[in-house]
């Protein structure tokens, strides 16, 4: 599982980039998150900690969001 931040719904608040223990997110220009995939464990903290709902897990075929 990886975590994808969709930018859409991304406001670029930081909070998951303080959260992620593995330090996979990153600031874009322009005020939104990014996930390097290659350093994300799929932990899903980020996709707890964010309230605009934008992180979610992607792994195969399956795909969790908040719900
Ligand atoms: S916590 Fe959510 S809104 Fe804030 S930077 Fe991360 S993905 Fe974007
Ligand atoms: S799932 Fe975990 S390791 Fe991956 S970006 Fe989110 S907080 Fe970081």
């Amino acid at each position: 599982m990886k975590a994808f931040i969709n930018p859409e719904k991304c406001i670029g608040c930081g909070a998951c980039i303080a959260e992620c223990p593995a330090q996979a997110i990153i600031m874009l220009p322009g005020w939104r998150s990014e996930v390097q995939a290659v350093k994300c464990s799929g932990c899903g903290h980020c996709v707890e900690i964010c309230h605009k709902k934008a992180p979610v897990l992607c792994g195969g075929e399956i795909m969790l969001d908040h719900g």
